[in-house]
């Protein structure tokens, strides 16, 4: 499956995105790992909580922008928040119990300082 031109551009731009402030968090020199975390990563959290703000969920944990499964009803926990959480939150004590159909997130690598 392609993606259309526009589309692929987009996605191509902002996987470049991640990867550079990625690679520059982790192996960059301390002044550039400190510019990434204080210029950087509130863009991210702001980008991350925009993402959260569409898939806000209803009392039950379901939003209206996940997709609905074969019984009209979306998937609960709301797949956007549950990847979150599973990314930046749990640790592998914490998984889900209905974790056989969720789709594993990539867990997130943690740069250490020295
Ligand atoms: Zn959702």
């Amino acid at each position: 499956m392609s993606s259309s031109p526009i589309f692929g551009q987009l996605e191509r731009s902002l996987a470049d995105y991640l990867t550079g402030i990625t690679y520059r968090a982790q192996f960059g020199d301390q002044r550039t790992a400190a510019t990434v975390a204080r210029c950087e990563l509130p863009r991210l959290v702001t980008a991350l909580r925009a993402v959260l703000d569409e898939h806000a969920p209803d009392e039950s944990g379901r939003c209206n922008r996940c997709r609905t499964n074969r019984l009209g009803r979306a998937p609960a926990p709301c797949r956007a928040y549950l990847s979150a959480h599973l990314c930046l939150v749990a640790t592998d004590e914490d998984s889900p119990a209905d974790a056989e159909d969720t789709p594993v997130p990539v867990r997130r690598q943690v740069a250490l300082g020295s």
